[in-house]
């Protein structure tokens, strides 16, 4: 016969379980966005860096919105502008305030 102290542990254990497999789940969805980000961030380098005439290497993606970049974000080239002061495309600094 399970007491009641026994029945309220396996509900817990349950619950518990339910919560790891949620964990479990949500994880391989944040791996799988942060591979899809990591292929589409390649991608968008590797296109900006044909264009420009860089190596890939030498392309930073900015985090501001810019209009005339056809990322829509500001792109800097390391080789050249190592402090990120002069999107290649608007001329504004990575830094701002
Ligand atoms: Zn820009």
């Amino acid at each position: 016969m399970t007491t009641p102290a026994e029945a309220a542990v396996a509900d817990l254990i349950a619950e518990r379980d339910r919560v790891r497999s949620l964990r479990r789940e949500a994880f391989a969805v944040v791996r799988a966005y942060l591979e899809q980000e990591r292929q589409f961030t390649g991608q968008i380098t590797a296109l900006i860096a044909g264009e420009l005439g860089i190596p890939k290497r030498d392309v930073v993606l900015g985090h501001h919105e810019c209009p005339t970049s056809p990322t829509r974000q500001c792109v800097y080239n390391d080789a050249d502008d190592s402090y990120w002061d002069d999107c290649v495309y608007c001329h504004q600094p990575s830094e701002r305030k």
